[in-house]
């Protein structure tokens, strides 16, 4: 837990700059001045916290003075803590993830941190290079799977993503693989062919007696855009859960909690550099720790 605890921290150095300056100008003070509440506002906005929970920080912060030994800090963590609440994740049972999103933002890499992540926890672990469009990505995925002494499945004699998906599932499912990760090519929402092949893949892929999870990788740098990808890859597909890369390079992170709030779908996995070991899941209260603390 203390690592996962070190690398949220570290992942949200960015973010938490800002906030953390706001928040010491305001030690020692019981009430805040208006100049003192717009400051707050501008540096939570930039962070990309939603403008709802911008709102809802204010309302609680704007006339109402600190109480006992309160601090502005756990203000801030307990109404976002009560507002977001906790998706109930439990353990993942799934053992076939679809690794969908628009390109660059990090599937083939997230792909492998995955399968890392779960190999560390001694799990039969499998890599599928589904991105028909990109040799590089199928190359990329490759190289991983040796680094990591893994399973790497692909075919690159066609161009159907399905049929890669399909025979790579049933081999796997045959050899009893715990975990068999399939990465697919970048695609925006408004390319028809291309969310129709993805809806497809996702048909194809569910044909198996094995409940198919679907992981949306997007890059915490678009900020608010990346809430209308999800909601536009939900169209077509169902979207289980979300991973967000690059918290290392944004100070947008509060971006986490906007989709959150918003979007009912639970965060795995927060990405936080280019490393296979970068990666590390997503917890509520230590992601709010990480945007105010100190350390
Ligand atoms: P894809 O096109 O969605 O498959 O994206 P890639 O996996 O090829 O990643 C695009 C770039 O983003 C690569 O240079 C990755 O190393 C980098 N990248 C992926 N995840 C992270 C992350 O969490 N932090 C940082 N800093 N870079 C990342």
């Amino acid at each position: 837990m203390f690592n996962f605890i070190k690398k949220t921290f570290s992942g949200l150095q960015k973010t938490r700059k800002n906030i953390v300056n706001a928040f010491s100008n305001f030690h020692g003070k019981k009430y805040l001045d208006d100049s003192e509440i717009e400051e707050l506002e501008s540096v939570l906005f930039q962070s990309d916290l939603s403008y709802d929970l911008i709102s809802d920080v204010i309302d609680e912060f704007q006339n109402k003075p600190l109480s006992g030994d309160e601090s502005w800090e756990d203000r801030f963590v307990n109404l976002l803590k009560t507002k977001i609440g906790k998706l109930d994740q439990g353990i993942d049972d799934h053992k076939i993830f679809l690794i969908i999103g628009v390109n660059g933002t990090g599937k083939t890499t997230t792909s492998a941190k995955i399968c890392k992540y779960y190999k560390n926890k001694s799990l039969k672990t499998m890599l599928v290079g589904a991105d028909t469009y990109r040799a590089a990505a199928i190359e990329q995925l490759k190289l991983w799977s040796k680094k990591l002494d893994v399973k790497f499945i692909s075919n690159e004699s066609t161009k159907d993503p399905s049929s890669i998906a399909y025979d790579a599932i049933n081999s796997g499912l045959k050899d009893n693989y715990d975990k068999i990760i399939i990465d697919t090519a970048g695609r925006l929402h408004n390319s028809v062919n291309l969310m129709q092949e993805l809806e497809k893949l996702y048909k194809v892929s569910s044909k198996f007696n094995e409940k198919i999870k679907v992981v949306l990788v997007v890059d915490s740098n678009v900020g608010q855009n990346g809430m209308n990808q999800a909601l536009e890859f939900s169209k077509f597909i169902p979207v289980d859960s979300l991973i967000l890369t690059k918290m290392d390079g944004t100070a947008k992170g509060g971006i986490a909690l906007s989709m959150l709030d918003k979007l009912n779908i639970p965060i795995d996995f927060i990405g936080i550099g280019e490393g296979v070991d970068d990666f590390v899941p997503f917890d509520l209260d230590i992601f709010l720790k990480g945007l105010i603390s100190n350390e």
